[in-house]
């Protein structure tokens, strides 16, 4: 089949390739290769690539590639469904083009206050990337432009659409030039996605990544069969073992995670709980105070999960395993962020079992049994 591609092949900018290197950044991983030549061709594209291989940069690199500093228009928008995974692209595409002068990106999202986001526009940002609610608000305010813009991005489509933003999406594609490049990124490919790449995107190319193990980053995986009334001192005992400071614990539901949180914050741990039911403000407060390590142990529910972009996470637990595979990719994608290397330990009561190994099969990650805890 087809060979592997290198960066190099990609016949990308200096500035780009020196903001690879920066990041620890070496080898494309399999989406990258597929998208970024299509992308860069101006063709559009629909992919089907798991949770954590890096369709970030797969999109991000030809839009970066092709901006026109000069002009102040809105050249591309990208599409997500939750304010933290806006932030968190920005984020990434900004250290993408940190050697890029005069590139400009602005984030519109819900939640934030209008005349911030307004004078960020004053800007004239070249790329935006924005929750679909807020971006409709504010173009139908006319306080922002996007009919002439080349790229549109939809990423995580099928949680846009499980949020209830096909309206949203249906008015975007109405208000930009019909000759725009899209580019479709979806974990899965459920009906409506499909209607809307009938709808839209006739001549787009396909691409369909399979599970694959040398897509994901570095991250050491294990095993650890206990009771369920053990996996709290397991977890105490192999973070002592293993000298981990900052970890995440993920539970399944809100009340596991304020059980957990309160016995590890009793076993002298500094531990502090995040789910769903806390406001946004409660939320990204401990978001920043787990960035500066105010605490180490973050006991988190999966709502939150896609927003953690914290990069020195030394690794997470699954005290319990999660009831789809698509989460534990993106509960392990929590460490081994930025270049860095990561362990993920789950903690597998007897009932846990069949879902560990369905969770394997699926996708096709390796976890080993960790075999450290016995010897004492
Ligand atoms: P996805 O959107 O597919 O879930 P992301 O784009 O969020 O995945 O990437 C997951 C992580 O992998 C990020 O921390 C990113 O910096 C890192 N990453 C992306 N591309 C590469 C690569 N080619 N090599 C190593 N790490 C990468
Ligand atoms: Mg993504």
């Amino acid at each position: 089949m087809a060979e592997e591609l290198t960066f190099k092949d990609l016949d990308l900018s200096p500035e780009v390739m020196d903001s690879l290197k920066k990041m620890g950044v070496k080898r494309p991983t399999t989406i990258q290769q597929k998208a970024i030549p299509l992308m860069m061709d101006n063709i559009s594209v629909i992919a089907k690539a798991p949770t954590g291989t890096g369709k970030t940069f797969a999109f991000g690199i030809p839009i970066i590639e092709y901006l026109n500093l000069d002009s102040k228009m809105v050249q591309a928008l990208i599409l997500c469904p939750t304010r933290e995974l806006a932030l968190q692209i920005t984020t990434e595409l900004k250290g993408l083009a940190r050697f890029i002068k005069g590139f400009r990106i602005a984030s519109l999202i819900g939640g934030q206050s209008m005349r911030l986001q307004t004078e960020r526009l004053q800007k004239n940002p070249q790329i935006i990337v924005a929750t679909p609610g807020r971006l409709i608000d504010m173009v139908e305010r006319r306080l922002v432009d996007i009919s002439n813009i080349y790229t549109l991005v939809l990423d995580e489509a099928d949680e846009m659409l499980k949020m209830g933003f096909i309206s949203d999406i249906r008015k975007v594609m109405a208000l930009t030039p019909k000759d725009k490049q899209i580019a479709l990124f979806s974990a899965t490919m459920p009906r409506e996605i499909q209607n809307i790449t009938w709808q839209f995107m006739q001549d787009a190319a396909e691409i369909d990544v399979m599970p694959k193990e040398e897509d994901h980053p570095d991250i050491d995986q294990f095993i650890i069969e206990c009771p369920e009334k053990d996996k709290l001192n397991a977890i105490v005992n192999i973070m002592e073992k293993e000298s981990l400071r900052k970890v995440i614990v993920f539970c399944n539901t809100k009340t596991t995670t304020s059980k957990v949180g309160d016995m590890l914050t009793a076993k002298g741990l500094s531990a502090k709980v995040l789910h769903g039911d806390i406001g946004q403000g409660a939320r990204n407060k401990v978001m920043d105070q787990y960035r500066a390590d105010k605490f180490d142990v973050l006991v988190a529910t999966d709502v939150v999960a896609r927003g953690i972009d914290v990069d020195d996470i030394e690794a997470i637990f699954n005290y319990d395993i999660p009831k789809e595979n698509e989460l534990y990719l993106h509960r392990i994608g929590r460490t081994a962020r930025a270049g860095k290397s990561g362990k993920a330990f789950s903690l597998v009561a007897y009932l846990d079992r069949p879902r560990m190994e369905e969770i394997i099969r699926y996708t096709k990650v390796n976890p080993v049994p960790y075999e450290t805890l016995k010897e004492s």
